[in-house]
């Protein structure tokens, strides 16, 4: 089973992973982190194919998956 993972606090709201997830399962929290910015977080974890497309376009290095 896949997982991916946002760290709130290094995440710039910048919403990349949102437009790169094949499988549109990235949102912007309403909550904000440390920094003022609303953040991703995966919403269906079961529907992760792992493909790392959000980690490879994350600027901030903010993603992991796992596998
Ligand atoms: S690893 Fe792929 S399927 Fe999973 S959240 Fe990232 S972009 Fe979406
Ligand atoms: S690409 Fe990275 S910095 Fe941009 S919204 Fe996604 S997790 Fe946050």
């Amino acid at each position: 089973m896949a997982r991916m993972t946002v760290d709130s606090f290094y995440c710039k709201g910048c919403g990349l992973c949102v437009d790169a997830c094949p499988k549109d399962i990235i949102r912007m929290t309403v909550d904000i982190n440390e920094k003022g910015y609303h953040y991703a977080e995966c919403v269906d974890q079961s529907k992760c194919i792992a493909c790392k497309m959000c980690y490879v376009i994350c600027p901030d290095v903010a993603i992991t998956v796992e596998k």
